[in-house]
């Protein structure tokens, strides 16, 4: 049996750190791989998670199972941090995940489950998991426009151009803020016409957000997810807390199923939590109880809160040092795109023959469709990294 599997190619960005990792090179700079990491190039553990890991080391008196969906207290405090006030509560179906690909992959499960027939609209680009698990799932794809190679931003009419070809019954998987790979986001005015739109088309939206509290505030990154939880009559969405909680790999995430009415929920629930048995019983419980200790506990929760605020606003100056050294070597302002977007990475949109001459030259690593993770710099980088993107000629 064995031999019949077939070769799969290397994970590009694995294979870049293990590049990365072998580059003799003093001086280089790793702007690959999706971690965080602060300027002294680590990513730390939080110090709610560490202080809630003491208590909880002290206090949990048993590891026997929870429920299939996790435990409660996470989904309502997951549902509370992700979508506040916005849906009734007797909607909304939760359960825990292992990490946001768990619940993406559960979310494209239950489509699969329900309506083999449904294509999954996914931006162009998108993070690459999202058409790979679809392919692996055989289930349709389908792109629509998003990224402006010439702006670096939204290709918004093109976008609404090709939303309005869905299909009723269609998923569209929309990036919930700090779209990843490009950096670029549409404005609260723009999620409002895509909403209009996946409403006349009749389609079910699917939000994934991995980044909530990394662009512009915790409150300011749900405002898109939240409209499109309150304006449309169903949605999935998938959250992952490996990022604003720095607990990548203790696989924490949530997926959520809103019904369009309160009556719909319990079937949701019962098909989540079924789901979870199918693929893996329980979900992983070690990071959603600290995400859980944190949020409920008020003082935990500010020093959390404060934590991922300097962590948020530490990204925001470098790339507002990373576009004005820009403006200043070449003369131009065309590398502004930086600073407006949002999140851990921007698309510096070059060519992939551009990304291995930064790599030969400088020993600068970026994924090869030129992201960048910003957070792979510091203030004494960022002037070495533009200086090569000027010598480069980008
Ligand atoms: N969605 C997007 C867009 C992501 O970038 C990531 C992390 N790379 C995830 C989901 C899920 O991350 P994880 O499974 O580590 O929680």
């Amino acid at each position: 049996m064995l031999e019949l599997l077939q070769p799969q190619p290397a994970d590009k960005i694995l294979a870049l750190m293990q590049a990365f990792r072998e580059d003799p090179r003093a001086g280089k700079i790793d702007l690959g791989v999706g971690v965080y990491k602060n300027a002294e190039g680590v990513t730390p553990v939080m110090r709610a998670i560490k202080a809630a890991e003491k208590t909880l080391w002290e206090t949990e008196t048993t590891k026997a199972y929870t429920g299939l969906a996790g435990d409660p207290a996470f989904s309502d405090a997951m549902i509370d941090l992700v979508l506040g006030t916005s849906v009734e509560r007797a909607r909304i179906a939760a359960v825990a995940t292992p990490g946001g690909t768990g619940a993406i992959r559960q979310g494209f499960e239950l489509i699969k489950w329900v309506n083999p027939e449904a294509t999954v609209w996914l931006s162009a680009p998108t993070w690459p998991n999202h058409p790979s698990i679809l392919k692996f799932l055989k289930m349709p794809l389908a792109e629509y426009r998003y990224f402006d190679d010439e702006t670096r931003g939204v290709d918004f009419e093109g976008m609404l151009e090709d939303l309005a070809q869905v299909k009723a019954g269609d998923v569209v998987l929309l990036h919930g803020c700090c779209h990843n790979p490009t950096g670029a986001n549409l404005t609260l005015a723009q999620w409002a016409e895509v909403i209009a739109v996946l409403q006349e088309v009749g389609a079910v939206p699917f939000v994934d957000i991995a980044y909530q509290g990394f662009g512009d505030g915790l409150e300011e990154d749900a405002a898109a997810v939240r409209m499109v939880a309150s304006e449309m009559p169903e949605c999935l969405i998938a959250a992952s807390c490996s990022k604003n909680f720095g607990i990548y790999r203790e696989r924490t995430g949530v997926l959520m199923a809103i019904s369009e009415k309160a009556d719909g929920q319990p079937l949701a629930q019962g098909s989540l939590a079924f789901l979870n048995r199918q693929n893996y019983s329980f979900p992983p419980d070690h990071g959603a109880r600290l995400v859980t200790m944190i949020l409920t506990d008020p003082a935990l929760r500010a020093d959390w809160e404060a934590e991922l605020e300097e962590v948020r606003l530490g990204m925001l100056a470098l790339r507002e040092q990373l576009a004005s050294e820009l403006q200043r070597l070449s003369g131009s302002d065309r590398f502004g795109f930086l600073a407006q977007h949002r999140g851990m990475f921007s698309r510096l949109g070059t060519t992939p023959e551009m990304v291995e001459k930064l790599r030969a030259d400088h020993a600068i690593y970026m994924v090869g469709d030129s992201r960048m993770n910003i957070a792979g710099l510091n203030a004494q980088t960022v002037p070495i990294l533009a200086q090569a993107i000027v010598d480069a000629g980008i």
